[in-house]
């Protein structure tokens, strides 16, 4: 069992509610996607074929409880689902990043997935799976970066369709970094009384130049 594997490293958990604890990165090969904004082109086509033992060897290395599976589209790989379910297996805290095209039904319901929903300037929202909104568990989340206005009002109607039961705390509103001011996000949910989360990438803010995983 293989998977296509772009880099694996330790570092702090920049995104999520998770976001500030140390964290074992997981970076797949591969997106489906070619958002207008992406930060990690580098992990389209780059890769190592690794065996799924192999992984989980090198994620031991690091002595933490914390895995986080990334990409690219780490569902695009059919062997991603077997890999946490090994993470889980042996007793890690195993995170999903997905960019919210692809079916999350197959991913183990112990796995906390943070799914994307892509907004327009993105270029990308048409490709959104909105079924996911219907497979999530209390402990998911979802993540909306947004670039302007017609993002908020794009990301503002999607809330809305979201079931009552799932915790609006898990709604993250991210601005698109360098293009989207913080605190004029801020003012948005706030004039609109939003009850979501403002969310900002904490390794864009710890490391602005770092291009890759560090
Ligand atoms: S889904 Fe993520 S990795 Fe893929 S193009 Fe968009 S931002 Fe980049």
């Amino acid at each position: 069992m293989t998977l296509l594997v772009n880099e694996i490293f330790y570092s702090i958990q920049g995104e999520s509610l998770s976001a500030g604890i140390p964290c074992v990165f997981v970076r797949l090969t591969g997106c489906n996607l070619r958002c207008s904004y992406c930060d990690t082109p580098y992990a389209y086509d780059e890769g190592t074929k690794m065996a799924i033992t192999e992984i989980l060897k090198e994620v031991a290395a690091f002595r933490c409880p914390v895995v986080e599976i990334t990409g690219g589209e780490p569902l695009l790989q059919n062997n991603t689902p077997l890999l946490i379910q090994s993470l889980l297996e042996d007793g890690y805290e195993v995170l999903l990043e997905t960019n919210g095209s692809i079916d999350i039904g197959l991913v183990d319901d112990r796995c906390i997935k943070i799914v994307d929903i892509k907004c327009p300037t993105s270029g990308e929202s048409h490709k959104n799976n909105l079924y996911n909104l219907n497979r999530l568990n209390a402990v998911d989340q979802i993540k909306f970066v947004i670039g302007d206005r017609e993002d908020f009002r794009y990301a503002q109607k999607i809330v809305k369709t979201i079931q009552s039961e799932f915790p609006r705390s898990h709604i993250l509103f991210s601005p698109v970094f360098g293009k989207m001011q913080p605190e004029k996000l801020a003012r948005w949910i706030l004039d609109e009384n939003m009850n979501v989360r403002l969310h900002l990438a904490l390794q864009k803010i710890i490391w602005p130049d770092q291009p890759r995983g560090v």
